[in-house]
């Protein structure tokens, strides 16, 4: 008798099961391979959507992880506009709301995050949105124009990324953060940096602050901060984060913490289901983290693949980021600590510097604000182990420093 092909079932449509598909096929798993996300389209990226998609600079095609012929091609069965209601561990099935049952062999949960909403009143006034979708991009983009006065509640990564994108719009852009400065976790001398940038351009930008109620009569006219202030706008954004969806988890009984808790290999507290993307909280030097960023979404994808093969290393991978304002690039490769003590190499007024954490001779983490070369440096000692003599670095980097405008090297105490 003919074993039955095995299945394997995806959840999700964003970068964490496109890249999970991708990589099984590509390492030759010939089952039954579907994957099931309650979005209307092919599984895509969201970066450009706070940035080039939502400047109307980019078609939405080109978001697409992969074209529709390759699904089609690998034989890869996509349903989308198809939402998972429920998940059995214990039957290896999963339930879809229209009450279809489908059996698993494998399941990935790659349901990413959604976004925060303040809570505070008028938070659900037509005019406030949240920015995770094509159609909130859409909707934001809509109303961003010239001279429309735009509050953006937020100045991390993706606050500040709106704010830089409707200014350049053409919109009046109020940035408010409660921190003391914009990109606060990238430690003061990038943060101010930022904050000089928003200004430059036109941002009118309030830190130490948040916005405490919104107020109109069938769509937002005002914020009221909590520093007194009411900013007239037609439109908030709110970027205070995002958490994990863990409910389909959480109601599988599988182990939940800010995050699927899972193990080197992606796996859950149910041998047969791994987690992967926003939603994986997985082991991390002293603990356990979770990462909302495109690097560790696609890395963790293709792992979780492999392993719902076989067995596999733990997962391990340099956390690295990157943002974009006003045309400067900000990557940033490690885990920056902003108490720790800065090397910085290079003048932020130059628009070309670099920000480095040591411990002892160890090179912990590094931001470059439009320094490619100094990355990519980085990324070679940390993947090396390479030790540093930090009073040498000026003369071991001659390649790094070569951009004409860096500066000497200096130390900065946050
Ligand atoms: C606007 C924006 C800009 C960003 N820019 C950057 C950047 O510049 N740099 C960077 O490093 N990172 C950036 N990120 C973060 C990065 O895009 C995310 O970390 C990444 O998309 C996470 O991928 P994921 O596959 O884990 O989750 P997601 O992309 O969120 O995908 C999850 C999918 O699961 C679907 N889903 C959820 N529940 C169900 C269900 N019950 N049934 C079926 N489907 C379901 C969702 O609809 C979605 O399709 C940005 C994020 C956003 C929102």
């Amino acid at each position: 008798m003919v074993a039955p092909r095995p299945v394997f079932a995806i959840a999700g449509g964003g970068l964490a099961a496109g890249r999970a598909v991708e990589r099984l096929r590509e390492l030759g798993f010939d089952g039954r391979l579907v994957l099931l996300t309650d979005e209307p389209r092919l599984p895509h990226e969201r970066p450009p959507l706070s940035k080039q998609y939502l400047r109307g600079k980019l078609a939405e095609s080109r978001l697409l992880v992969r074209p529709a012929a390759f699904y089609a091609d690998y034989a890869v069965e996509v349903r989308t506009s198809t939402r998972v209601a429920a998940v059995s561990p214990s039957d290896r099935t999963l339930t879809l709301t229209d009450g279809e049952r489908l059996p698993y062999d494998r399941l990935l949960l790659a349901l990413g995050s959604e976004p925060v909403r303040p809570a505070i009143p008028g938070a659900d006034l037509p005019g406030v949105a949240t920015l995770r979708t094509v159609e909130d991009a859409d909707g934001i983009r809509e109303r961003l124009r010239p001279g429309a006065s735009v509050l953006v509640l937020g100045a991390g990564f993706l606050g500040s990324e709106v704010a830089a994108t409707a200014r350049e719009m053409g919109c009046e852009v109020h940035l408010v953060e409660a921190g003391d400065l914009p990109l606060g976790p990238l430690g003061s001398v990038v943060a101010a940096w930022a904050a000089d940038q928003h200004r430059a351009h036109g941002v009118h930008v309030r830190t130490a602050t948040t916005a405490i109620r919104f107020e109109g009569a069938g769509q937002v006219e005002a914020a009221l901060l909590g520093d007194g202030t009411t900013i007239p706008c037609q439109l908030v954004v709110a970027a205070v984060g995002a958490r994990p969806r863990v409910q389909l988890a959480q109601m599988a009984g599988l182990q939940v913490r800010d995050g699927v808790l899972v193990d080197g290999a992606c796996r859950t507290s149910a041998p047969e289901i791994l987690a992967a993307g926003d939603i994986a909280r997985f082991p991390s030097p002293g603990g356990t983290k979770r990462s909302e960023h495109w690097d560790n979404a696609q890395l963790q994808g293709r792992h979780a693949a492999e392993a719902m093969l076989g067995p596999v290393p733990d997962f391990s991978a340099l956390p690295y980021v990157w943002t974009e304002l006003y045309g400067s690039t900000v990557q940033q490769l490690g885990e920056w600590t902003p108490t720790r003590p800065a090397l910085v190499r290079g003048d932020p007024a130059s628009g070309r510097f670099t920000a480095l954490q040591l411990d002892g001779g160890r090179l912990l983490a590094c931001v470059a604000v439009n320094q490619y070369p100094a990355l990519k440096w980085a990324r070679q000692v940390m993947e090396s182990g390479t030790i540093l003599d930090p009073d040498k670095l000026e003369e071991e980097g001659p390649r790094v420093w070569s951009e004409p405008s860096a500066g000497p090297m200096t130390i900065h105490l946050d």
